[in-house]
């Protein structure tokens, strides 16, 4: 029988594993520092088909892991810390074992870069969040603070003009990083204000977020805003470290689709964040993790 390794638990490797084991491959799951992804620390999700009145992160992804150990994914509660894919089986060794494989998906995913407060850490969940696209809806009518400049800070500003009453948009310079026709897109929407120069130094509230404290870099002058919600949208870093001059990786840190989900290896697959920095979202990980099985299978089909 043939085997795969799936490194990663959240949306992608999760379904990638329940597509295999249905396909007849003996499926090892290694879950990694942080079982389930990024889910883990969300509350509601109301964009996930099939849950109409909505469900909690972490429930969600437990529901997609009983569904996987159902089928016969076999988990393995640890993290990897080396792969050798210079030869078929591939090596993969964790803290405490070694494993060989004759394929394998990458879905070790992403994490949201924050900025690094205390104040921060306290009220995540409680109106700060890294993902306008998951929670913006819970900010309907309301005034939100946006930190960031690059095109996703601005995409994500664009998408709650749409709900919200104002977004404030924090920005350490005076000069925004993302491409031109965005940037052209936020000053014509009458819903964005632009504060220049700032850094935030506190988010304010005791159980939810009611404003946030922010410096300007020139002068050093504090001031206070008052909003309703703060989105982070400062970067995502990739989890690749451990998969460097292993497969191909890009200038971002993300690993390369060579071939659909493909990476330069051959037999080597990627599934969700680790690759896509545009979409992001828990559906578009579980997609791509559906394809990269599926792709992994076909491989499996033309070797045996
Ligand atoms: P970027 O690295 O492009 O931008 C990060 C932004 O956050 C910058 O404005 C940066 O400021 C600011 N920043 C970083 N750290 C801090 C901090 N500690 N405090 C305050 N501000 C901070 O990241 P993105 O996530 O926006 O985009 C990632 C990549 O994805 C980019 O290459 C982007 O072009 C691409 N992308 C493309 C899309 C598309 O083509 N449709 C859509 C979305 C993303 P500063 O500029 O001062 O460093």
């Amino acid at each position: 029988m043939a085997n795969a390794v799936v490194i990663g638990s959240g949306p992608a490797g999760l379904t990638a594993s329940i597509y295999l084991v249905r396909a007849g491959i003996e499926t090892t799951l290694i879950s990694g520092d942080q079982p389930g992804g990024q889910l883990i620390f969300t509350t509601d999700v109301e964009n996930f088909p099939g849950f109409p009145g909505g469900i909690m992160g972490p429930d969600l992804m437990t529901k997609m892991r009983e569904q996987a150990s159902k089928v016969g994914a076999k988990f393995i509660d640890s993290s990897v810390t080396d792969v050798d894919f210079t030869a078929r089986p591939f090596l993969i060794k964790t803290t405490d074992m070694e494993l060989k494989a004759d394929t394998v998906i990458i879905a070790t995913g992403a994490s949201a870069i924050w900025l690094g407060l205390e104040s921060e850490e306290r009220l995540k969940g409680k109106g700060i969040s890294a993902c306008a696209t998951c929670d913006g809806f819970f900010f309907r009518g309301k005034n939100v603070c946006l930190i960031g400049g690059g095109d996703v800070a601005i995409e994500d500003a664009l998408f709650l003009a749409k709900i919200v009453n104002k977004v404030a948009i924090i920005n350490r310079r005076d000069e925004l990083r993302a491409s031109h026709i965005m940037q052209q897109r936020a000053f014509s929407e009458p819903k964005i204000e632009f504060i220049w120069w700032h850094v935030v130094k506190e988010i304010l509230g005791q159980q939810k977020v009611t404003g946030i404290r922010i410096e300007n870099v020139k002068d050093g002058k504090i001031t206070e805003i008052l909003c309703d919600a703060v989105f982070v949208a400062i970067g995502h870093k990739p989890n690749t470290e451990i998969f460097r001059g292993k497969v191909k990786i890009n200038p971002q840190g993300f690993i390369e689709r060579i071939n659909k989900s493909q990476t330069s290896v051959e037999g080597v697959f990627v599934a969700g964040d680790v690759f896509d920095f545009e979409y992001r979202q828990a559906i578009t990980a579980a997609g791509s993790g559906a394809q990269a099985a599926m792709d992994a299978i076909r491989f499996l089909d033309k070797v045996s």
